[in-house]
This record gives structure tokens, sequence and C-alpha cells, in this order.
């Protein structure tokens, strides 16, 4: 006689994994993050036929994936900087079963769009960050904490170091410096990366100062952004022909890259600044060779790293994408099982090659520091 118990205990036939003892929901591959039980990737460095992508940024939506799934808010400008691709989309909030797994997609605050991901697989919970940040940015779908068994944080700026300021006072600092720029009759060049940061200050910027010029590599985002309905002030590209004497004591907003270009020479002598959490870093501030340093970061800043590992509740806690080495040993202070999971991402926090600052505290530096959202 066959009974179901029967006809577990035979050796040909497994019983299927049980979570949580039997196996990671996750795993860490070559390709990426994996979860087995949905058989997909999430933000994968090689090709895959199924990749879930937490935002648009080029060190986690990349080409030659067989198949995409972002947020709706995410989708536009995954289709603008990857083109053709298959992409499904799912909104903040929905649940979606994929082979074994539970998935659902929320809010990460770093850039418009941006997800954590929520995996459940037989009652056991692991959510993969992505980039995020704790703090409204008045523009990005705010963070939200997630109940998990484990947590996958990046910590880009995972030293003590790292505390930014409320965004009304850096806006106040921002506005100040232009207006001031704007009386002498200068221009001000801000260099910002140019999905999520670039948007951030615009939002932030008093268009009553002076008009708003950008870089065509900040401007294709805006227009990609506006056109989904975010809240941009107006801005004009610069263009071949632009009178820029109509534009005297404009705020000119370019990726960091172009600061120090030929294209920023056609401003004359400029007020320039970077805005990034890097410039919280003296050295840094002084070899970017720029007039100000605004510490504006789309990344969680020490304590906003603390709260939100504390708020997920999860015992196990893995690190990616930043100082790991001491972030690690610090959960493990703290009393988590803490791992590092070594991934391809750069981050988007761009500064030239040469400025990384493995020189200034250098046993925990990014694994990457020249490429990313550079473009
Ligand atoms: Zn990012
Ligand atoms: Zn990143």
């Amino acid at each position: 006689m066959t009974t179901p118990q029967a006809s577990e205990a035979r050796p040909s036939r497994p019983a299927p994994p049980r979570y949580p003892s039997d196996m990671p929901v996750l795993t860490f591959d070559p390709r990426g993050i994996y979860c087995e039980a949905g058989d997909f990737f999430i933000d994968p460095w090689r090709p895959v036929p199924r990749a879930l992508i937490t935002h648009g940024h080029s060190d986690h939506a990349r080409s030659g994936m067989g198949a995409y799934l972002s947020t709706d808010i995410a989708a536009p400008v995954m289709r603008h900087r990857l083109g053709d691709i298959s992409l499904d989309t799912i909104r903040y909030g929905e649940v979606r079963q994929i082979g074994g797994a539970k998935v659902s997609f929320p809010p990460a605050g770093h850039v418009p769009g941006s997800a954590q991901i929520r995996i459940e697989v037989g009652g056991e919970v692991w959510v993969v960050s992505g980039d995020y940040k704790t703090t409204p940015d008045g523009l990005s779908t705010p963070w939200e904490p997630v109940r998990c068994h484990a947590f996958i944080s990046e910590c880009t700026f995972g030293l003590p170091v790292f505390r930014w300021q409320p965004q009304e006072e850096i806006a106040q600092d921002l506005n100040a410096w232009w207006a001031r720029n704007a009386a002498d009759g200068r221009f001000s060049l801000l260099g910002a990366y140019s999905l999520g940061k670039a948007q951030r200050l615009l939002h932030m910027l008093d268009p009553s100062i002076a008009p708003i010029l950008t870089h065509g590599a900040v401007e294709a985002t805006n227009e990609v952004l506006r056109d989904q309905g975010l809240p941009l002030p107006p801005t004009t590209r610069v263009a071949a022909g632009l009178d820029l004497k109509a534009h005297a004591g404009a705020l000119v907003v370019a990726p960091p890259s172009a600061l120090h270009s030929a294209w920023a020479r056609k401003f004359g002598p400029a007020s320039t600044a970077v805005a990034s959490g890097w410039m919280a870093l003296r050295g840094i501030r002084r070899r970017r060779g720029t007039d100000r340093g605004f510490v504006v970061s789309d990344h969680a800043d020490w304590p906003g790293l603390n709260d939100a590992i504390r708020a997920t509740g999860a015992h196990k806690v893995f690190v990616t994408h930043g100082y790991t080495a001491a972030f690690r040993r610090w959960l493990e202070d703290q009393g988590y099982d803490a791992g590092i999971v070594a991934t391809d991402y750069a981050g988007e926090e761009v500064f030239a090659e040469g400025d990384a600052p493995t020189d200034i505290i250098d046993e925990d530096a990014p694994e990457s520091t020249a490429q990313g959202d550079a473009a």
C-alpha cells in the first residue's frame, strides 16, 4: 500500500527542501545573486535568462539579459538606457509568484523607481536592498523598512564619518552659492550623475535666481522622467548656438566628468561644484579641483544603514557595495551573523580615476570606483 509518507521516503524522489533550514533563499553565483526556487537573478552582472532589476543605474541594470522585471516607474529609464529589451513591470506593493518564490518590490528611496526586492520561499523571507537611502528626497518613492530573516544590504557609505545634512539645509547652501555667483555675473557649474542626483538637485533649486541649463546627458534623463510626470523645474539644454549671454548667472547641471572638459570652457571663468557623498572626505574634495563640494548622496549614511538594518529585524546580514570589510566587522560586533557578498556593483557616486578613497581609508575602499553612471 502506497501512502504519501512511503512515497516521500523513496530515495529516488528526495523531498523538496524545507525552509528555513535546508537551503538559502538566495545564493551568490558568479553571474549575480540567484534564487533557485524562482530560477531568477537579481541585478546580475553577466547575461542570464531572467533578471529582476532594483533600479536603472548602469551597474545594476545591464544589457544582455533574456528577460527583465523592474518597477513600472523604473521602466522608462531602463528602456531609454538599454533599448529594445524584453521588460515586464511590477508596482510597489504588488506580489508576484515566480516558480516557488513569492516576489515583491518595496521602495528603496534611492532614485525614482528604485526598489528593494523581497523574496519569500516556504515562509523564509530574504530582502535585497539594491541601493537605498532612508530619508525622503521629494522625488523618489520613500524607502520602506521590510521585515525579513536575511537582508543583503549595500554599504557604500558604511563608515561613521558619513553623516548627511538634512536636505533643506543642503538646498539653502546650494541656492546661496548659486545666488552669489549669479550676482557676480558668473555661471555656476554643478556636477551630478545624470539619473537621480541631477533631478534631485533640480528639485532643490530656486528657479527664481536665474535660468537653469543642462548638459545633454542630464537633459536626456530629465525628458524621460518629465514624460512620466516627475515635477522638475524648466531647464534648457546647452546646445550649439545657445546664447549664453542671455542666460547670465545660470546654473548648469552636468555629469562630474564634464566639469573639467572642453565642454565646460564655454562658460568662461565659472564657479564649479560637485554634489556627492564622497565630498564628505576632505582629500577627495581637494583633488576634485572644484570650488565647492556639496555632500549629497542617494545612498544611506552611517546612521541610515544602521537604522535600516535594525528595522528589518534580520539576524543574517550580507553586505555589498562599499566598505564591506569594516562594516561586516561592525555588524558582527553588534551580534549579527554577517557576511560579505562580492559583487560587480561599481557605484554611481562617480569620481575620476585616481580619486579613489583608498589612500584615505585604505583597507576598505569600494570594490571599484571608476565605472558607474557617468553617462
Ligand atoms: Zn544606484
Ligand atoms: Zn549601485
